[in-house]
């Protein structure tokens, strides 16, 4: 078993790079610090938690709807947010050594952690996480736009027109995932702060005297979700903001964290907004963004709840929950124990040689599973090693075809945990599989 510690950070940022789950960006430049691109496999980890997170929080619910909403966008959103003014981090520079620092995140104030010296940082100045760019061929200040820092305020900003054409009443949830940028002071952890990322958020708009009843229903709901796909309890915990901690709009946040190599950070946040966003959109744009309710003619401005979840940071937690090595016959077999549904690919089909006669049918193996799952093919190397490969990038099941399928039409079914064996007849096979995948 692997413990919880550096070497755990280690061993899952090498296999990363090893079997193509996350790449350093622009490598062959020398690397750009702090954004990376996803792999083959890594690319199909990442949607299919963003897959599972849209299922859980669209696709099987009645009160919540979908948007995709721009990245560029006007400072006259950000005016209105609040964003402008608040969104910053307090920087602190080394004047010894010029490196800089997020002053809420360091242990000791007295001393530069990056070259040991004390007395040599600055005082904090706050630091704006807005990318700015130029829209247009004219550069002026009316051309101004910022990447957006987050999805929350495409969301405000749809308000009127998701109400007016989605037929939704409160409680009702606009959901988004998409990528969100922030010229973050440090990024590092690998993924876990990146300058650019990709969020999961739900803003979910409740008459006022409902606000406290649904940020607790959504922290617990959120809370389940990570259970739910295995990351087990001892390294998930919820954790309440203090009333000093909290942001300039908020009334109630409580964070979900989980246990990295370097200790407890968060994985999401769940905030109770109030209507401090629909508020500041409708008077700042003119537009009211409020209800409407014709039972009893009543307007109010809904509070909203939301649960704000990186999708990327996610990705790395469940890399990091899921990683496992145990020993098999004197060697180590390194193991990923992702849930079926977070798996990369569910199934690998693998002919046992690369002969002629076992490609043909293993071709059509394949051509019946692919249609239902994600799979993976591979004729290279003897079976043992393709085994320890796919164990590594977490695939449920091998199917192996073998010279005995010539005569008995059946193959070698392989689950990743167990490395048990069934004997399965291939008109057999989608249904046993469908048993155990289709969770
Ligand atoms: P922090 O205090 O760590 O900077 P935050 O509290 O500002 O983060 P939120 O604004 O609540 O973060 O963002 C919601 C979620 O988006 C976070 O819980 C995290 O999963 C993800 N996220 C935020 N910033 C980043 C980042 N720079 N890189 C990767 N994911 C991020």
């Amino acid at each position: 078993m692997v413990t919880n510690d550096e070497t755990l950070f280690e061993k899952v940022v090498n296999l990363s790079k090893r079997r193509g789950f996350i790449f350093q960006s622009a490598e062959i430049y020398g690397g750009f610090r702090s954004t990376y691109d996803y792999g083959p496999i890594g690319v199909q980890l990442l949607r299919n938690v963003k897959d599972q997170w849209w299922r859980t929080m669209v696709q099987l619910r009645q009160d919540v709807v979908g948007l995709d909403a721009s990245i560029l966008s006007p400072p006259a959103i950000w005016e209105a947010s609040g964003h402008l003014t608040n969104f910053s981090d307090p920087l602190v520079d080394c004047k010894e050594c010029g490196a800089r620092h997020r002053e809420d995140k360091l242990e000791d104030l007295t001393t530069c952690p990056s070259c040991g010296k004390t007395g040599s940082l600055t005082e904090a100045r706050e630091f704006n996480l807005m990318f700015k760019t130029q829209a247009g061929p004219v550069v002026d200040t009316s051309a101004e736009v910022y990447l957006r820092p987050e999805t929350a305020q495409g969301m405000f900003i749809n308000f009127a027109n998701v109400l007016n054409t989605s037929r939704k009443k409160p409680p009702f949830g606009i959901a988004q995932i998409g990528k969100s940028f922030r010229n973050e002071i440090t990024p590092g952890n690998f993924v876990f702060r990146t300058r650019e990322f990709e969020q999961m958020e739900m803003e979910y708009f409740v008459p006022p005297a409902e606000a406290d009843e649904w940020y607790r229903y959504w922290c617990k709901e959120r809370h389940n979700w990570y259970l739910d796909l295995g990351i087990p309890d001892s390294k998930l915990r919820l954790q309440e903001h203090a009333e000093d901690e909290l942001s300039h709009y908020s009334a109630a946040t409580a964070d979900i964290e989980f246990l990295f190599p370097w200790g407890w950070d968060e994985l999401e946040g769940i905030a109770n907004r109030t209507d401090f966003d629909l508020k500041q959109h409708s008077e700042a744009s003119g537009s009211r963004l409020e209800y409407h309710d014709a039972n009893n003619d009543e307007r109010y401005t809904p509070y909203v709840i939301e649960p704000a979840a990186g999708a990327t940071r996610a990705a790395m937690a469940f890399l990091m929950a899921a990683y496992d090595e145990e020993e098999v016959n004197d060697d180590i077999r390194t193991v990923l124990r992702l849930d079926p549904r977070i798996a990369p690919y569910k199934i690998a089909v693998l002919p046992l040689s690369k002969k002629p006669e076992l490609i043909e049918p293993s071709q059509e193996v394949l051509g019946l599973l692919q249609p239902h799952w994600m799979c993976d093919y591979d004729q290279t190397q003897a079976i043992g090693r393709r085994y320890r490969r796919q164990d590594e990038i977490g695939t449920p099941y091998c199917v192996t075809i073998d010279f005995d399928t010539l005569d008995d039409q059946a193959v070698t079914v392989r689950e990743r945990d167990t490395m048990t064996q069934d004997r399965i007849p291939i008109v057999g096979l989608v249904e046993y599989l469908s048993e155990r995948l289709n969770l």
